[in-house]
């Protein structure tokens, strides 16, 4: 399997605190990859840094065999990466449909109708409701906006910032079936969560951190029999 990206040995700080100590990863292409971990572990500076805020002070972030961690946030954002964000960040004034269109941004629009078609498919609420403003719409809708919107800029890597954040179980569910799908059609995704359980069972690999330390790693259904994985993440079930 080849190597997407790969954390080597990445320090960051803010001030005095040292957020992610030595941290090293990898995702390779075709993966599925979850990092999960508790409120506060640094599991949102990780992928923040990828477009460097923070900067790394020390180690390396390899993308398709080049160090990026010096890069401008532009250069990156046109080279294959998708962001969703926490706290679905979509644009509420605009409709589902001028959301989607702000994701061509990194490509152009060469490809804009027939991506929009693709989400439709995927996605067929957000064709329901194509004209609606994004701030009317549901958590769940909206959440499904925001990575639709990611996936229109055509991304080798989808990076998702807990996607289940704030939402009832059963849309989780929704979710992550739809993510499931998008990794089916073969898009390579590294999944940031809180919520261990459909993280750990939808991946192909995990890592778990901890107060910015890389604690335990293997396959997703290793994890979820993890004892440690278990008593931590999973109230003990
Ligand atoms: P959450 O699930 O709450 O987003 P997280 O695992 O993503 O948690 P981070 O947000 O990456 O964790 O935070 C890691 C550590 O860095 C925490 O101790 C946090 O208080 C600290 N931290 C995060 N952002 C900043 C900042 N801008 N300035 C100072 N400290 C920060």
């Amino acid at each position: 399997m080849s190597s997407l990206m790969e954390f080597k040995d990445v320090d960051v700080f803010y001030g005095p605190i040292q957020a992610l100590k030595k941290v090293s990863l990898e995702v390779n292409e075709g993966e599925i990859v979850t990092l999960i971990g508790s409120n506060g572990a640094g599991k949102s500076t990780l992928l923040m840094s990828i477009f460097g805020q923070p900067r790394i002070s020390s180690g390396e972030i390899i993308y398709r065999g080049e160090d990026i961690s010096k890069k401008s946030a532009h250069y990156i954002a046109s080279s294959g990466l998708a962001q969703s964000p926490e706290g679905r960040r979509v644009f509420p004034s605009m409709s589902v449909e001028e959301n989607l269109l702000m994701g061509t941004i990194p490509i152009g629009m060469e490809h804009a109708q027939e991506d929009i078609r693709k989400m439709f498919d995927i996605f067929p609420r957000l064709e329901e409701r194509r004209n609606q403003r994004a701030s009317t719409m549901s958590g769940g809708e909206q959440q499904m906006l925001a990575i639709a919107r990611a996936l229109m800029s055509r991304p080798k890597l989808l990076l998702l910032d807990e996607p289940s954040l704030g939402l009832a179980p059963i849309i989780v569910k929704q979710i992550f079936k739809v993510l499931q799908e998008v990794a089916n059609a073969g898009m390579t995704i590294f999944l940031v969560e809180q919520n261990a359980n459909h993280a750990l069972k939808l991946a192909d690999r995990g890592y778990v951190m901890v107060n910015g330390e890389i604690r335990l790693t293997g396959t997703g259904d290793e994890l979820l029999v993890n004892p440690e994985v278990r008593d931590a993440y999973l109230g003990g079930h």
